[in-house]
């Protein structure tokens, strides 16, 4: 995996706002926060996106976010937020290493804009689909 951003911030190379460090994981605010109290969670294992991420790392994230998420929620006196992880450029990921977004919502709106443009499931689609996927699960 190429050297990124968040690599050097694990390292100690580039300062960040740290809020919460374990022999796994790291968090720090975002650099250009949606909202007050946007924080990164990420794993010091380098993997690019979560589908290539060790179990062990991809547990320590689950582990510590319900925290995190609680946390933020009190130093903000936000009462909502969104889990965000983008993984490929297509999907709008811009740095290159596994990265959740903590975003707390305001009843102002600020946080997270959403565009989910939904559509119906057909079953004969939803059936194969299943199979599929149930198929590839190692
Ligand atoms: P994504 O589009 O999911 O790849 O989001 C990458 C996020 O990293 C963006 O929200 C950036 O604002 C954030 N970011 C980039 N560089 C830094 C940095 N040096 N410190 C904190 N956050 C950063």
């Amino acid at each position: 995996m190429a050297t990124t951003i968040f690599t050097k911030i694990i390292a100690g190379e580039i300062p960040c706002f740290r809020v919460y460090e374990d022999d796994k994981v790291l968090a720090f605010l975002d650099i250009s926060p949606l909202s007050r109290g946007h924080t990164l969670v990420i794993p010091k294992e380098p993997a690019e996106t979560l589908d290539q991420l060790s179990e062990e790392s991809a547990a320590a994230l689950g582990r510590v976010l319900p925290r995190l998420g609680r946390a933020i929620l009190r130093a903000t006196g936000a009462t909502a937020f969104n889990i965000l992880q983008n993984n490929g450029a297509i999907a709008h990921q811009v740095v290159m290493h596994v990265h959740f977004h903590v975003i707390p919502k305001y009843a102002d709106g600020a946080g997270l804009g959403l565009q989910w443009p939904a559509r119906s499931l057909g079953a004969d689609e939803g059936k194969a689909l299943a199979i599929a996927i149930v198929g590839q699960i190692g």
